[in-house]
């Protein structure tokens, strides 16, 4: 079949990688892509956020399948469009992907569902919402209701940072995403991910992971994008998961059919755990990056067929076939990330490295300028390894960064330390 992925990061880069291996797929696509997914695929320039180009580079193309990478594309209805138009796509309609895209949203699944998270409440004007705060006390978490890539949550460990935030969100600092405020109780624990792929009705797990949102070792500076993640997530025990399946995601998804707008695609739970047990901190709407990097990894070629089951409504009938093993990717990021950092530096060693089911390096935002491999965004690298352990996963993932020539990036050397 002919198979179109939507997005140009290292989760975009590792969906491709999978599905490159399946036999089904015949011809592969990736929009706008990357230098990493030029060697397995065809490259191809639209604006993937817009629906009507999406179908009609499909029907030209002879698209079978689509694989939706990142959110926006979702929250902008493309998976509407190309399901109207009778072209299989993975990834939810517009109205479901409000999990991702409203926190607001969410929280009233949540209630309905009986699913358990922090208690809420959502305001549209500063006065009341610092009544709250005050009502409350700290600490306490302030969001931006609609989609602030990550920097529309606020963890306020006293009242005037709450207050801070409620201006700052009130005064337009994201836009509409900020016209509307959920408070949150602060909930303790620690944090993990688990992966559910979705079919409208039926939920299949592929897997855990934790991630390093901050800039550098030891988790200080910066929050990011993610500079590394590994799968599994030990603290996200069996029992934990079977227990979240139960009081989080099935009532979740049933609540979403009940609406009229079941949830197909990936369902990204993020919990926080505490005594045995998880708790709702958000949802998203697609695949984690970095985090995906580890899940295809884990997965391999059945990453496609998965992927169809789910889109075409045949989850029931799918399983996983797990190796016993672990993977892990370090983020290779721009100096300076994630402030200002320069463009157009020079990339070398990745010739020399190994690729196969052991090792692989995921591009994010890579070119090449005249053959030369140069760095053109801010997460640039996803260096990738899996093992029969965590410790063998992350050693063979650092032999690799040893090779790399890249003076002008860094990355964190402790990736994984929690569960080590
Ligand atoms: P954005 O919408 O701006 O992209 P996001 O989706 O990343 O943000 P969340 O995942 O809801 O936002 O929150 C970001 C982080 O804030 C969480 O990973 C967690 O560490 C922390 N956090 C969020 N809610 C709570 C809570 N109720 N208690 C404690 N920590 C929280």
């Amino acid at each position: 079949m002919n198979i179109l992925i939507l997005g140009s990061g290292g989760r975009e880069h590792a969906l491709a990688w999978a599905v490159k291996q399946n036999p089904k797929c015949d011809r592969l696509i990736c929009a706008p892509g990357n230098a990493g997914m030029a060697v397995i695929a065809e490259c191809a320039a639209f604006d993937i956020n817009d629906g009507a180009a999406v179908v009609g580079f499909c029907e030209e193309n002879a698209i079978d399948f689509v694989v939706i990478g990142p959110e926006a594309p979702l929250a902008n209805g493309v998976a509407d469009r190309l399901r109207a138009a009778g072209v299989l796509c993975f990834g939810p309609s517009q109205q479901a992907a409000q999990l991702e895209a409203s926190k607001g949203f969410t929280k009233e699944i949540c209630d309905a569902a009986g699913a358990p998270t922090a208690a809420w409440k959502r305001f549209t004007d500063a006065e009341s919402a610092k009544e709250y705060v005050r009502q409350q006390g700290a600490p306490i978490v302030v969001k931006a209701d609609g989609l602030a890539a990550g920097k529309g949550v606020v963890v306020a460990m006293d009242e005037a940072e709450a207050f801070a935030a409620l201006d700052d969100m009130f005064d337009g600092a994201f836009g509409d995403a900020g016209a509307e405020v959920v408070i949150e109780e602060f909930m303790d624990g620690e944090e993990a991910s688990y992966f559910i792929l979705c079919d409208g009705e039926n939920a299949l797990p592929v897997g855990t992971a934790q991630d390093h949102k901050r800039a550098y070792d030891g988790d200080e500076g910066p929050n990011t994008g993610g500079m590394g993640a590994y799968s599994p997530a030990p603290v996200l025990t069996d029992d934990i998961a079977a227990r979240a399946m139960r009081e989080i995601i099935e009532p979740t998804l049933k609540e979403m059919a009940k609406r009229g707008m079941p949830y197909q695609g990936v369902l990204y739970a993020g919990f926080m755990i505490k005594d045995g047990q998880a708790r709702l901190v958000e949802y998203n709407a697609r695949f984690g990056d970095p985090e995906c990097q580890c899940l295809m990894m884990r997965l391999g070629a059945q990453a496609l067929d998965l992927l169809l089951a789910a889109a075409e409504g045949r989850l029931d009938q799918a399983q996983v076939n797990w190796a016993d093993d672990v993977a892990i990717t370090v983020v290779m990021a721009a100096n300076g990330y994630p402030g200002a950092y320069e463009k157009g530096t020079a990339i070398n060693g990745l010739d020399a490295l190994p690729e196969d089911s052991m090792n692989m390096v995921f591009h994010a935002g890579t070119s090449l300028r005249e053959r030369q491999l140069v760095a053109t965004g801010g997460r640039v690298l996803n260096v990738t390894a899996r093992g029969a352990n965590l410790a063998e996963a992350r050693d063979r993932a650092y032999a690799m960064i040893d090779q790399i020539e890249w003076p002008e990036g860094f990355n964190r050397s402790d990736i994984g330390w929690r569960a080590l």
